[in-house]
């Protein structure tokens, strides 16, 4: 079937790999949604993630590699050796693209290799090959010498570094320098199975059904994209644009955490700024017009000579002013360090911020530095050592890194007293404070890979209405309330939310499962893209005629299943709720001065959005009608004979 083409299995114990055709699985769309419907089918509940018995899935979506606009993405999910859910990251670049040329749409891996190893994916076939040479190499290192061994640069690489082979709960997966896959682990999960890389190069193309259509439609989702909001933003400054744009700083609660805002030296992390030095030159990913990533080199001071891409906003954010350092160079530096190790930006800087918190709250003394390791560290906020020596330590599990290479929860533990409400981690992951984001709180309460931004974030909320017109009217059009409108583009109401976030989810969830960038496709109503263009987009790859309707149901599948893994490993409503720290601690200064998380009002909108979702309102449990009508009878069988069904 056009769009499809085939999954690779690999046994790593075994050292054999064998193939299927993708298309038995086309209703789960691809990408994301292709791999937690893969790990429900081949994973077994209640394994160590970080033993044989977990699956690596890696795949890409039915436009992948094609004109259609930022068709670059691909998925990889596993059990999560950081959450102990569902682990799932996203990343661009020309891999994923690179893959499906080489006629395969993802991979999954089972399995630990006896000793480290590569996988090698041409036109030619598929080869494990030995990797004792790239093992201890950081990523640009290993990246390099695989493309010297083969003579070839235009070899596109996913590897490890350090921090992977180590085995750090966060560490990640990076492809072509500067592309990671950051969150929930899946690098140490790739470490695990002494898996160090996998090299793609193709030269097969991809298949549509209808090209004359498919072009047409892209090009007219390039006009779109070209049109949105945040194209010239992004396209000139990066996502790092934001940061020196004036209105964003007081809503921005991902950077505020629990400073006190204003933050003195934050709009020059970001906007005109970066883009006078050390920005050289844009970057994209396969097929993007955005271009929103950037090569960097650093031209003065003491990091002079320092070279990378990026550096995308969060990360930005965790290196530097989170930990209370307003210097663009060192988050420059900072960003080709972390990439080069491979480490989740956002975790480290999440670790470097609770010692940073703990210590400034008497929690942490200099007599327990001593004894986890450290007695050198002060670690004071801003401290460019500190910051810089805490990514080296964790990645290669030195000293107090060890600790921190497991997560805040077991920083808590071993500091003990308060230290747990002062890290605020959930399901040992760390997000940034949301509370007067209310739907933002929600999102990341709920996000099935843990907390983060990129599953539904509403930016109807976080950018407030603009007076456009078609905003409303989509409200309306898609969502059918117009009565919560009203509440929706207010930051701090509660009303509205539930629906808010729901339409968002479904949105990312179609543009993470068709291996296209969220960026772009998800990011309603900063660009207007729909269920019914994801429809056209499919239709015409694939030659299977679908609906805007079949689209919502596709998305609505992913996040069932998603909540499904969840509860096979031991979710419970109890890990959807807030840090307490979000809801007893008010904002002290800033526009959302007073705003914290009000739990009765929090499970209220939690109730509904359960609701909305099919799920049971209480337990949050997905129903078997909700199951049923989603095609995934299965899911609902094997819910049902655990005792987990709502
Ligand atoms: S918008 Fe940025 S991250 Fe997304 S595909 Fe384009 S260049 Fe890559």
């Amino acid at each position: 079937m056009p769009g499809y083409s085939a999954l690779l299995h690999v046994d790593l114990s075994e050292g054999r790999t064998w193939t299927e055709p993708t298309e038995p699985y086309k209703k789960y769309i691809g990408g994301r949604g292709l791999n937690v419907g893969l790990l429900l089918k081949y994973l077994k509940p209640g394994v160590d993630a970080l033993s044989p018995d977990n699956v690596l899935v890696f795949s890409t979506g039915p436009v992948g590699g094609t004109v259609a606009p930022s068709s670059a993405r691909y998925n990889v999910s596993a059990k999560s050796p950081l959450t102990g859910f569902l682990g799932d990251s996203n990343s661009g670049g020309h891999w994923s693209a690179e893959l499906r040329y080489a006629g395969c749409d993802g991979i999954i891996f089972y399995g630990r290799s006896p000793k480290p190893v590569y996988l090698l994916i041409t036109d030619d076939g598929v080869k494990i090959e030995e990797a004792a040479e790239l093992w201890g190499q950081d990523t640009w290192q290993t990246i390099d010498a695989i493309k010297e061994k083969y003579r070839d640069p235009e070899i596109k690489v996913a590897c490890i570094g350090v921090a992977g082979e180590k085995l750090v709960r966060f560490a990640c997966v990076m492809n072509e320098y500067g592309r990671a896959a950051g969150r929930t682990g899946m690098g140490a999960v790739m470490g695990s199975k002494n898996l160090k890389a996998i090299a793609v190069r193709g030269s097969k193309g991809v298949r549509v059904a209808r090209p004359a259509e498919f072009t047409r439609v892209s090009e007219r989702l390039v006009d779109t994209i070209r049109k949105s909001r945040q194209f010239d933003l992004y396209h000139i400054s990066g996502v790092i644009g934001h940061r020196g744009v004036e209105d964003y700083k007081d809503s921005d609660t991902t950077v505020s955490l629990f400073f006190k805002p204003p933050m003195p030296g934050w709009g020059k992390l970001g906007g005109k700024e970066w883009w006078k030095s050390p920005w050289v030159k844009l970057k994209g990913c396969s097929s993007c017009q955005m271009h929103c990533s950037h090569f960097f080199i650093v031209r003065e001071g003491p990091l002079a000579g320092v070279m990378g891409e990026g550096p995308e906003a969060e990360t930005m954010g965790w290196i530097t002013a989170i930990v209370g350092n307003f210097n663009r160079f060192l988050g420059a530096y900072g960003t080709t360090l972390v990439n080069r190790l491979g480490l989740d930006a956002i975790q480290m800087g999440a670790a470097t911020q609770g010692l940073m918190t703990l210590y400034e709250k008497g929690v942490l003394t200099n007599g327990m530095l001593k004894e986890l390791k450290a007695g050198w560290l002060r670690p004071n906020w801003g401290d460019p050592e500190v910051i810089l020596s805490l990514m080296d330590m964790t990645a290669k599990r030195q000293g107090i890194g060890d600790l921190l290479a497991e997560g805040p929860n077991a920083l808590a533990r071993a500091v003990g007293g308060d230290a747990a409400y002062w890290l605020s981690a959930h399901r040992n992951m760390t997000a940034g404070n949301r509370s007067p984001q209310k739907g933002g709180v929600l999102n990341h309460l709920v996000s099935a890979r843990g907390p983060d931004h990129l599953r539904g974030s509403p930016s109807l909320e976080f950018y407030g209405f603009t007076g456009d017109k078609r905003i409303g009217d989509d409200w309306n059009k898609y969502i059918g309330e117009p009565e919560l409108f009203q509440h929706a583009v207010r930051l701090t109401d509660y009303e509205g939310k539930a629906a808010l976030v729901v339409w968002q989810e479904h949105l990312r969830a179609l543009s993470d499962s068709f291996g296209v960038c969220s960026f772009n496709y998800g990011n309603w109503p900063n660009t207007f893209i729909y269920p019914e263009d994801f429809a056209e987009l499919y239709s015409a790859a694939t030659g299977e005629d679908v609906t805007a309707k079949d689209m919502v149901l596709a998305a609505q599948r992913v996040l069932s299943m998603e909540r499904a893994f969840n509860i096979r490993e031991g979710w419970k409503r109890a890990d959807d709720q807030p840090p307490e720290r979000w809801v007893r601690e008010p904002k002290e200064a800033g526009a959302f001065k007073g705003e914290r998380v009000h739990l009765d009002k929090y499970n209220e909108m939690l109730d509904e959005y359960y609701v909305r979702r099919g799920w049971n309102r209480e337990s949050g449990l997905p129903t078997r009608v909700k199951l049923e009508e989603l095609g995934l009878t299965d899911v609902a069988d094997e819910l049902e004979r655990t005792g987990k069904l709502g």
